[in-house]
């Protein structure tokens, strides 16, 4: 799933192409990915994009005084196409497209999601704030304070992994990211985020900005399509269970859940210590 810097990334890669440039025509292909219905996607069309921006990991495009949003979730994703096929599309089967926007003269974008899980959201608003997901996020780890971060944090009696995850905690960190910003503070996912001491939340606090800013440093300037091999190429820990981490050679080590999994190292972050996995001992007994 991309996160904040690949939608960081994305959004600045759109803005270059689509500002300043008129929309010729949307076509919805899958119906499921469009959450709004007033007004119409259509109601886009002859309209000049002002510019792009990200919401979390929300893409938000200004289009003449309207938003075009869009969440990518899982297996979504944005095709750049300096040219575009011209027709109709036919849906369903497996047509990974879902919707496809075409600009005045040349050029435009499609929208595809791979898989069954079907997460895409597509939204055409008034105000970015009407869409559920966008007025819940909590604020941006690239413009948080400390204090404000800090309050946020140690407030919450959750585990740190869950906490970091949580949009409305912080907008724009994921499954992958909070590993990594948990392995590069040297901290256990299953710690309580209520129980980090003024230091550890400033180490805490270090490591969200430092790996998020990294990250988006890394993938600035990348088309769309490098964007997925180059987060898979970032990442320290997360994905890469049973490879030695780069800081201590430990081996990386993964808890399962029902449709996700983390991994840490344990020299890093536990003191050594393996963290349950139930899914593991089930198997075992
Ligand atoms: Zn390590």
């Amino acid at each position: 799933m991309p996160e904040l810097p690949e939608v960081e990334a994305l959004s600045a890669f759109l803005g270059e192409r689509l500002t300043g440039r008129v929309i010729a025509e949307v076509q919805p292909v899958a119906i499921s990915a469009l959450k709004t219905y007033e007004p119409p996607v259509t109601a886009l069309v002859g309209r000049v994009v002002g510019g792009v921006g990200r919401r979390g990991k929300f893409l938000d495009v200004e289009v003449g005084g309207l938003h075009l949003v869009v969440h990518l979730a899982r297996a979504g994703w944005l095709r750049w196409r300096d040219v575009l096929p011209v027709g109709a599309v036919k849906p369903g089967g497996r047509n990974p497209l879902a919707l496809r926007v075409r600009l005045e003269g040349e050029g435009g974008f499609d929208l595809t999601e791979a898989g069954t899980k079907k997460g895409l959201a597509v939204y055409v608003v008034g105000d970015p704030g009407e869409v559920p997901g966008v007025a819940r996020l909590g604020p941006d780890p690239l413009e948080v304070g400390f204090e404000e971060f800090a309050a946020l944090v140690r407030g919450d009696r959750r585990r740190l992994k869950g906490v970091l995850r949580d949009q409305s905690v912080l907008a724009g960190v994921g499954n992958a990211y909070s590993d990594e910003v948990l392995h590069a503070a040297l901290m256990s996912p299953y710690k309580l985020a209520s129980s980090l001491t003024e230091e550890e939340a400033a180490r805490l606090y270090e490591a969200l900005g430092g790996t998020l800013r990294e990250a988006v440093e890394r993938s600035r300037g990348l088309a769309a399509g490098e964007l997925k091999a180059e987060k898979k190429l970032g990442l320290r820990v997360h994905g890469r269970t049973g490879q030695p981490c780069p800081v201590c050679g430990d081996t990386v080590r993964e808890v399962s859940f029902a449709d996700s999994s983390l991994q840490y190292c344990p020299t890093c972050q536990t003191g050594g210590k393996l963290l349950a996995d139930r899914r593991l001992s089930r198997l075992l007994k």
